[in-house]
């Protein structure tokens, strides 16, 4: 009996619909959905995605140098033009050097496995996007995982370490044993909320301990110059490394390591996610030159997003709307129940608004919720609208406001 004929006969298959079951039973069952409606739910916040200046840099360098890179950068897959555009962002951002990655994931993925060894400690945040979290899993390290944005928490699971690795040191022992990691992101991508970055820095400096800081949700939009959190609380110093992603404000795809010259070279060297996987696009490096110009001449994208953020955080609030900490861009509004959480954003995208529910494993059990995301092109006017809007559809789920 042919298993392509009877795929039920197949223990496998029997095993995934049975988890396909659960998923349906516990409100946990992905659609795939295009974007339809007024975006509140996309990461592309100051509007770049669509930028003519940076779709036809993208395109003019389609036209010149191909599509497909065609191999690995240590292979054929190497530009001039990858080169040129590390440069620049290592100077934007206030590092030594920077390396392009096709994505964020496979940057952290890269950062998490390529420096800590088996007699390392990785300190994580809880909350952690799952690509930290996954890095993390492929590392021999120890990890440590520690309460969101517990400062005491990450200071005693550091100090735990910080006798052996000076008596390492000490020892002269070049082999590094008994480093330790704290990882952390400087705006939380599911909650909108900061890490207590300069107690973070204070902590890694008493202890010897390396700070990584994932800036995917904050590079571009916060700091004097656009370049994050790092810049904003003036850290940049005592930081490790930097995960900055290129698919989110900065409109296009990518992500930058950032950080000392000889982490670079390491990387380089040893970071599987990219020595063995196909460079990006070429073009794709002329697009993310032409991001960074427009973040670098136009302060006021920024001004204008935080301005908006608090404009609907203060009008939800007012409403009785249960919205999260904070006050960035990312605005999590509690539901709890995951069925209730995919009826309101269904009701919400019935009227026209592109807002999405997110649920486990994207965040703990019972605290399903909408992630309204904040870009420079919502107007007053929607978000006249779209205010009432949320509180009815909330109501009708049962919410208590
Ligand atoms: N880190 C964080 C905090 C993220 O939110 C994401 C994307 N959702 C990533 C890393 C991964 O970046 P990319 O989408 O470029 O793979």
């Amino acid at each position: 009996m042919s298993f392509v004929a009877d795929p039920s006969l197949s223990a496998l298959w029997q095993r995934v619909a049975e988890r396909m079951r659960s998923l349906d039973e516990s409100g946990l069952r992905r659609t795939l959905r295009p974007p339809a409606g007024i975006d509140l739910s996309s990461n592309d916040y100051l509007g770049l995605a669509h930028d003519p200046r940076i779709t036809s840099a993208l395109i003019a360098a389609v036209a010149r140098e191909g599509v497909g890179s065609t191999g690995s950068r240590l292979l054929r897959g190497e530009r001039d033009a990858f080169t040129a555009l590390e440069q620049r962002f290592a100077r934007f951002k206030g590092t030594e050097r920077a390396l392009y990655f096709s994505s964020g994931y496979l940057a952290n993925l890269a950062v998490m496995t390529t420096f800590a060894e088996a007699d390392d400690i990785i300190v994580s945040d809880e909350r952690n996007h799952a690509s930290l979290i996954d890095g993390i899993r492929l590392s021999p390290a120890r990890r440590e995982i520690v309460a969101h944005n517990d400062v005491a928490a990450a200071r005693r699971a550091l100090s735990a370490g910080a006798g052996e690795a000076g008596e390492a040191r000490r020892a002269g022992d070049a082999g590094g044993a008994g480093a330790r990691f704290l990882v952390v992101e400087s705006l939380f991508s599911m909650d909108g909320d900061e890490a207590p970055l300069a107690a973070y820095a204070e902590i890694c400096a008493a202890t010897g301990a390396h700070l990584i800081v994932d800036e995917a949700h904050a590079v571009g939009i916060y700091g004097a110059r656009g370049t994050g959190l790092i810049e904003e609380h003036g850290i940049a110093d005592r930081v490790f490394l930097s995960i900055n992603t290129a698919g989110k404000a900065l409109g296009v795809s990518g992500a930058f390591v950032a950080g000392p010259g000889w982490a670079i070279d390491y990387l380089i060297q040893r970071a599987r996610p990219f020595v063995f996987s196909t460079a990006p696009p070429p073009a794709m490096a002329a697009a993310v030159e032409a991001s960074l110009d427009v973040i670098e001449t136009e302060p006021q994208r920024r001004a204008q997003l935080r301005a908006t953020a608090q404009a609907l955080r203060a009008r939800l609030q007012t409403a009785g709307v249960p919205v999260g900490a904070g006050t960035s861009q990312i605005v999590p509004i509690f539901i709890g129940d995951n069925d209730a959480a995919v009826a309101v954003a269904e009701a919400m995208q019935a009227d026209g608004f592109d807002v999405r529910a997110v649920r486990p494993p994207s965040v703990p059990p019972g605290t399903a919720r909408l992630r309204i995301s904040i870009n420079v092109n919502l107007t007053g006017e929607m978000i006249d609208r779209f205010v009432p809007a949320l509180v009815s559809a909330l109501v009708n789920a049962g919410a208590d406001l």
